[in-house]
């Protein structure tokens, strides 16, 4: 008896499509249908094998899922909630794989036949690629999945998506959705803007001065550019839908950045080297919680050396 008998991906892009992948690869689900707006999508998706069937019908999609996955950019949830609301049976346990949990619970919930089956999630993991064919069943392994659920959701519900993530390979934590949105920003979020203002700002630099920085980009900028890759859209949502959260931390950052501005001005040499020193330790702390450099060997479109 496999956990689920039907599952239902709304939205089939790099995160969908890889956790498609991990219900193949572990034999969790006896039939997957997939949805999303561009037949285009859907055909890539089939032809990848991430999905049995598929449909630019969420309604259809969900009619008889015991699990459903949403996975489109936040800000489109709450329409698609509505949009398969007449499809969801009472059997089925619905998630998201949001970057931002309190908007989306927000969106969501009012559209639901039953909020309690609601178990809002955020695999806090992913590349700078989009799509179908960006998607690989390694890609949650060794990472974390936050699940937000609220005070009514059924811990029954809770306990079979954790079950699904820890199949994935992540270890799973559970705090509020204000919580989450608080400490992404800060892990997440605020280096992605700080990225997009870096590479945004070469960007604008005359045209003989660009070549000469892709030329000589070494570690720091070439790491940038790449966070400053990642999905538009998505991004776009996450900053106006995590908005305060994210204005806090950004406050505090412009702070602690007119002071290091200062530092080198008046030539503090002792305040930069004590910040150097306490960032340092951060780092060790990030590399012995495990999280610094995860090998993605199946990643697809990874670079190749
Ligand atoms: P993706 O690869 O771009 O796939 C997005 C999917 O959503 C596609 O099937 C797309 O359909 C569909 N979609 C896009 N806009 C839509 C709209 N307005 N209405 C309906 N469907 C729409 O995206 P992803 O990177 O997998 O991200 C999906 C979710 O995971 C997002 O909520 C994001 O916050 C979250 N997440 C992303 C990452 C990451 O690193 N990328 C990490 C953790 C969580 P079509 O192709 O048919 O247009």
């Amino acid at each position: 008896m496999k956990p689920f008998q039907k599952a239902a991906f709304i939205g089939i892009g790099l995160i969908n499509g890889s956790l498609a992948k991990v219900l193949r690869r572990h034999g969790l689900a006896g039939e997957i249908v997939a949805a999303s707006r561009r037949r285009e999508t859907l055909d890539q998706a089939l032809e990848l094998g991430l999905c049995d069937s598929a449909t630019t019908n969420p309604a259809e999609a969900v009619r008889g899922a015991d699990l459903v996955v949403l996975g489109t950019p936040p800000a489109a949830m709450g329409a698609i909630a509505a949009a398969m609301a007449p499809g969801i049976g009472p059997d089925a346990i619905i998630t998201d794989v949001g970057s931002v949990k309190a908007q989306i619970v927000r969106d969501v919930c009012p559209h639901l036949p039953d909020p309690s089956r609601f178990v809002p999630g955020h695999p806090v993991a992913g590349t700078e690629h989009s799509g179908p064919e960006a998607a690989f069943a390694t890609l949650f392994e060794g990472r974390r999945c936050i699940l937000t659920p609220i005070e009514d959701t059924d811990p029954l519900a809770v306990e079979r998506i954790k079950t699904l993530w820890e199949k994935a390979g992540s270890a799973v934590d559970l705090m509020t959705p204000e919580h989450h949105d608080k400490i992404l920003a800060i892990t997440s979020h605020l280096p992605h803007l700080i990225a997009y203002t870096i590479v945004g700002t070469v960007a604008d630099l005359e045209e003989q001065e660009q070549s000469e920085v892709f030329k000589y980009a070494a570690g720091g900028f070439t790491d940038f550019t790449r966070i400053a890759g990642s999905d538009p859209t998505m991004w776009r949502d996450v900053f106006l839908n995590n908005r305060e959260a994210v204005l806090e931390m950004l406050g505090r950052f412009t702070e602690d950045l007119v002071a290091l501005q200062r530092a080198i001005r008046w030539g503090e040499g002792e305040t930069l080297f004590d910040l150097f020193t306490r960032t340092r330790a951060i780092r060790r702390g990030v590399v012995e919680a495990g999280q610094a450099y995860i090998r993605q060997p199946e990643d697809p479109l990874a670079p190749k050396p």
